[in-house]
């Protein structure tokens, strides 16, 4: 299974490598008492279009909740150093939610606004996957943080594609009008 999140307008497009897949699959939080969890994202070939290869965590000192997932920075970046070793580059980052739609909330579009803004790189973008419970993820959101603001992305499956905004309605490839930050 091979899925894409695409903005054609700012001519983005992520996919997600199945070995990614893989491992977000099985942190999904499929009972009532599995806590979020989340980690950093690597692409061995980082840009507007590319392949997100690796994700890692979550980390034993994270701090986890049912609503909430705090990354423990340190392991975060002895990761993302150990990782560039090996010509992975971190391009963003994953938290799951316990929703089959899920949004990244105002918290979260902020964290990765930070993150983008006070991380020392050359990317146009960093993103961030929000995994949900549904095992298709093409119903998990990929919203990009960068130059030209926040846009969440429209997301595409081999079978077909579909978009799901805030509030699980469908956006239609319309990311345009996604601009601006909003709360999710
Ligand atoms: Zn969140």
């Amino acid at each position: 299974m091979m899925s894409a999140w695409v903005c054609e307008h700012l001519e983005l497009r992520y996919s997600l490598a199945p070995k990614a897949v893989e491992v977000l699959l099985k942190h999904r939080q499929l009972r009532w008492k599995d806590r979020e969890a989340g980690g950093p994202l690597f692409s061995n070939a980082p840009g507007r279009r590319c392949t997100i290869d690796v994700a890692s965590g979550p980390f034993p000192q994270d701090r986890r909740t049912r609503h909430g997932y705090i990354p423990h920075r340190p392991s975060v970046q002895a990761d993302i150093l150990q990782k560039h070793g090996s010509g992975l580059h971190f391009i963003g980052t994953w938290h799951t939610h316990p929703s089959p739609r899920p949004t990244a909330s105002s918290l979260d579009a902020r964290s990765i606004l930070n993150l983008y803004r006070e991380s020392d790189h050359d990317l146009d973008a960093f993103i961030m996957l929000i995994v949900g419970t549904d095992g298709d993820p093409a119903t998990w959101e990929l919203s990009a943080q960068g130059t030209f603001g926040k846009v969440v992305l429209t997301a595409k499956s081999l079978t077909g594609s579909k978009a799901f905004g805030a509030g699980g309605h469908e956006i239609d490839g319309k990311c345009p009008d996604q601009y601006s930050e909003r709360d999710g």
